[in-house]
């Protein structure tokens, strides 16, 4: 059995409206669990690690694993400070950040945590950790296999394909699917679909509906008829869009779900949009 856990399905900025409780407002996390797993496996550090954090200490489950993230905006490492298992003698941790031009991971890491903007420094952290930078390509662990493609953002950002007890998870919340039909855009799509064909599970960006995205082009984000439109055909078992807007209401995103449900709702086996907290079992 895998099991996979959204501690945080916000884009961009955390949000404590009340609007937007329903969908919730902590920023990119995903826990991945299964039978045969004695570690964690965590994809993204947004603000919702901090309640996985919690969560792990209060069920006195083990304190070490890995982290992958996607790419080192705010969004997908602010809660790396207030994951409290970090700070546990017994913690022991291996971080991959996808590779940026000119730093390395610890630099990265070290920047974030400067004391300009933040009292903890990295060498303040009890745990054991390992920084190391990630590329485009095959990672097995043992008990998964990690493949890693680049996505289309304002930085390089990768997207996760976590293969776990036969099943295929692909986590990608920072993705712009291009709209043009330039050689560099179609040799994209085709990569990307190649990708994704056939996945259990697709977490994808779908931070935008069109009209937004006409404003927001080379942002880094989805709108969610593009995602449809070139997923579809994929033979993709459970699609969950992520990565929500902050101005989106709670109001907003269940029409939008709706909608998408009523069009799309054949193409898949099921279609959704996530929320805070929600568990998806693959038996
Ligand atoms: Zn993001
Ligand atoms: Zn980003």
């Amino acid at each position: 059995m895998v099991t996979i856990k959204f501690w945080g399905v916000r884009g961009s900025t955390p949000c404590a409206n009340n609007e937007n409780m329903g969908f919730g407002g902590n920023t990119s996390c995903v826990q991945i669990s299964a039978t045969h797993l004695d570690e964690l496996l965590v994809l993204d550090c947004g603000t919702g690690i901090r309640n996985l954090g919690n969560d792990i200490i209060h069920r006195k489950e083990a304190l070490r694993g890995h982290i992958f993230l996607t790419h080192p905006h705010w969004d997908h490492l602010q809660g790396f400070a207030f994951f409290k298992p970090f700070y546990h003698p017994d913690g022991n941790f291996n971080v991959h950040l996808t590779a940026q031009p000119g730093l390395s991971c610890n630099e990265i890491l070290q920047g974030h945590f400067s004391n300009t903007f933040f009292p903890v420094t990295l060498d303040m952290l009890s745990a054991e950790m390992n920084c190391t930078s990630i590329v485009e390509g095959v990672y097995d662990f043992g008990d998964y296999v990690v493949e890693m493609m680049w996505g289309r953002h304002t930085i390089p950002t990768g997207m996760f394909k976590v293969i776990i007890e036969e099943k295929v998870i692909i986590y990608a919340p920072d993705n712009e699917l291009p709209h043009d039909d330039s050689e560099d855009s179609q040799a994209f799509i085709e990569k990307f679909q190649a990708f994704i064909q056939g996945a259990d599970v697709l977490i994808h960006d779908a931070q935008y509906n069109r009209e937004e995205y006409e404003k927001r082009k080379g942002w880094g984000h989805t709108n969610w008829e593009k995602l449809l439109e070139l997923t579809k055909y994929s033979q993709i078992k459970q699609l969950y869009l992520t990565h929500h807007d902050p101005d989106n209401s709670d109001a907003q995103l269940e029409q939008r779900c709706d909608q998408i449900q009523m069009e799309y709702g054949s193409a898949y086996e099921l279609v959704t949009l996530a929320r805070d907290e929600m568990v998806i079992e693959l038996a």
